[in-house]
């Protein structure tokens, strides 16, 4: 059959990262420190709650739009935390997971010949959205260690053709939180270019030591021009449900809106119901959790850099960025190494590449020259050591 008979941005694109390295760890009975994904599930009385809905019912469609009472607590949750006023009714939409809102969003904001300005290293899904939407991206490339925003770099990537810049803080996999200053070079860029911004937030209530998030939201300005997305997965440790939540201004979100009702149309009212409890759980929950997943960094990273590794400062998200460069070997790429940790040590971790524009297709340029792996910490303590003590002996043979 001829190739072109099939979609030409889809084949072009593997299986994800996160599906592949997760495979190895299973065959191989490794430690699965690769795709990000709690060991424990969330809260047991927020899975209560969706236990009973699910048996009291109704199980039928709800409104496309959400669940009011889930849109409402949205909206609540964005007054309490980020003083944001948000109408319910006309700025708040349910989606399932938040790749699905990121799919709804590009979607809907984009058409073809646009432009959509990524940040590198970037989460899997984006470039592979923005160009099926048959947008063309341009990539800003964040370095470590520091990963400070390449305030010239971005400005020379947008133009007149930029229709979406698409924000991810706390940022995967670098553990990155934007600053106020670099949110308000991006806010200013977006205004001066007319450009819509996709903010994907799903690590909100995971950031450490000093670092605050910011919704670009709440800069002066961006309530209008922003699309604030949240994650269940994230803030409750419930990845497998797929609950979303959009924020937008009414117009963006009438659009998005229109894209959801064609791709899934609606979300398991059950766990609809249960989100909502959740998101009106007291500001302690949410404290607790980002305390819980610090020392959890902590103990993973601490351990990493005795066994040897250079660990790169992590102020959100669950994820570490590790340079192996003290154990490769000549001509290994970082996938060959977690590969080879898989197997050899029994511990899995995703490659940096995977997040870089230059492995996507479609990409251009050279990868970054870093030797950087990404190791997920959201395990139990126990977990979290047995993966260290077995990395020791087998990088150090002892
Ligand atoms: N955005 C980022 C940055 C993520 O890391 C993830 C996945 N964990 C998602 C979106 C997807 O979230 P969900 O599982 O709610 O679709
Ligand atoms: N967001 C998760 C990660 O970064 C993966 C989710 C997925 O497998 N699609 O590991």
């Amino acid at each position: 059959m001829p190739s072109h008979s099939l979609n030409r941005v889809l084949s072009r694109y593997g299986t994800t990262i996160f599906t592949t390295m997760s495979a190895l760890a299973m065959a191989h009975q490794a430690i699965n420190l690769g795709q990000g994904f709690p060991d424990q599930d969330g809260p047991e009385d927020i899975r209560e709650v969706a236990a009973r809905a699910l048996m009291d019912g109704p199980n039928q469609y709800p409104p496309s739009q959400g669940l009011p009472e889930l849109r409402q607590a949205v909206a609540a949750h964005n007054a309490r935390f980020y003083g944001l006023e948000i109408d319910w009714q006309k700025q708040v939409l349910v989606t399932s997971g938040a790749t699905e809102a990121v799919a709804s969003s590009l979607i809907s904001l984009l058409n073809p010949g646009d432009e959509a300005v990524l940040f590198e290293p970037m989460y899997d899904c984006y470039l592979p959205i923005a160009q099926l939407s048959g947008a063309t991206a341009r990539s800003v490339r964040l370095r470590p260690p520091d990963w400070a925003l390449p305030r010239e770099e971005l400005a020379a990537a947008c133009n007149e053709r930029t229709r979406v810049i698409v924000l991810n803080s706390p940022m995967n996999p670098t553990g990155k939180v934007f600053s106020r200053d670099e949110l308000q070079f991006i806010a200013d860029l977006a205004i001066r270019h007319n450009a819509w911004v996709v903010c994907d937030e799903v690590y909100e209530h995971l950031t450490f030591d000093d670092a605050q998030h910011i919704p670009l939201m709440t800069l002066p300005g961006m309530a209008e021009r922003c699309v604030r997305i949240g994650s269940a997965g994230k803030s409750f440790s419930l990845t497998g449900w797929k609950v979303g939540y959009v924020t937008a201004p009414p117009r963006l979100a009438e659009m998005i809106m229109k894209a959801h009702q064609f791709l899934t149309f609606t979300t398991a009212p059950n766990l609809q119901k249960a989100v909502a409890y959740g998101l009106a759980k007291d500001d302690a929950y949410f404290t607790q959790l980002a305390a819980d997943m610090q020392a959890k960094r902590d103990l993973l990273s601490d351990g990493l850099r005795r066994i040897g590794f250079g660990i790169l400062p992590c102020l959100g998200t669950y994820f570490i960025a590790a340079d192996y460069s003290a154990f490769s070997r000549p001509d290994e790429d970082d996938t060959a190494f977690c590969k080879r940790i898989t197997t050899g040590a029994g511990v899995a971790a995703v490659p940096f590449s995977a997040f870089s524009m230059a492995a996507m297709p479609g990409g251009t340029g050279p990868l970054p020259p870093e030797k950087l792996i990404r190791f997920c910490f959201c395990k139990q303590d126990t977990v979290l050591n047995e993966a260290l003590a077995r990395l020791r002996r087998y990088l150090l043979k002892g």
